[in-house]
């Protein structure tokens, strides 16, 4: 019995060890390439979100059996996006000229306005295909650990927005964290300021998420699913 234990010890200990080689030689292999052009090319890859030192070896080594005109094509387009995209000045949504497509869109309402962090929470909110109001896109939230206070955001241009007088109601579609309620409060406040009884203050509803159970969701979003209860018929697909 304490021979087969020592024996175990043996087998997991060898595993160990190859494991830890094996390691060694990726990282070593990682760092040292055989091209300077493609080492610099693995490093600009490695720096997207999301992209580690393996994943951007895989994409140089694809990009190097692509066609040259799908690489010019590609290195064109990255240019293009960092140097003629701009932001719309209605709303700060991306766009390819002064107005984005959704501000200068007829058929959407601009009565309201949809207040979002970023322009993944603006395409997030789009894809629902609920929502034919307007936007504004605050780029980020106040988080005072990060050091992003209000004047960092787009705040001041959403409450120029407001003080037009044309829309009657703001939703705020931040996150439900400490920092977008946080941001929530600051622009009630920054709202209430500017005396306008037309104008309504409403918040995307929080609560159990459709397909969950109710015995696995927290205290806090189950409690706030039940104090933003909506009536039944409201629930109907219509
Ligand atoms: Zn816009």
């Amino acid at each position: 019995m304490v021979n087969a234990g020592y024996q175990l010890q043996k087998v997991v200990h060898g595993c160990m060890l190859k494991f830890a080689h094996r390691y060694f030689v990726l990282l070593r292999e990682m760092n040292s390439f055989p091209s300077r052009i493609f080492e610099q090319a693995v490093n600009e890859f490695a720096t997207l979100p999301g992209i580690g030192r393996r994943s951007a070896v895989r994409m140089v080594l694809h990009m190097l059996k692509q066609e040259g005109s799908d690489a010019r094509r590609f290195g064109e387009t990255i240019l293009r996006l960092t140097q003629e995209i701009r932001f719309c000045k209605n709303c700060h949504n991306i766009s390819d000229g002064d107005l984005c497509t959704i501000c200068s869109d007829p058929r959407r309402d601009p009565a309201l306005i949809c207040v979002v962090e970023d322009v993944r929470d603006l395409l997030a909110v789009e894809n629902t295909n609920q929502y034919h109001g307007l936007y504004h896109v605050l780029n980020g939230i106040i988080s005072p650990m990060d050091g992003i206070g209000p004047s960092n955001l787009t705040i001041d241009a959403l409450i120029e927005r407001l003080n037009g007088g044309h829309v009657n109601e703001v939703i705020m579609a931040l996150s439900a964290t400490m920092e977008g309620d946080t941001t929530v409060f600051y622009i009630y406040k920054k709202i209430s300021r500017l005396g306008s009884q037309a104008l309504k203050l409403s918040s995307i509803a929080r609560g159990v998420s459709i397909g969950d159970d109710l015995e696995y969701a927290d205290e806090v979003t189950l409690g706030r699913s039940i104090l933003n209860r909506t009536p039944y018929e409201s629930t109907l697909v219509r």
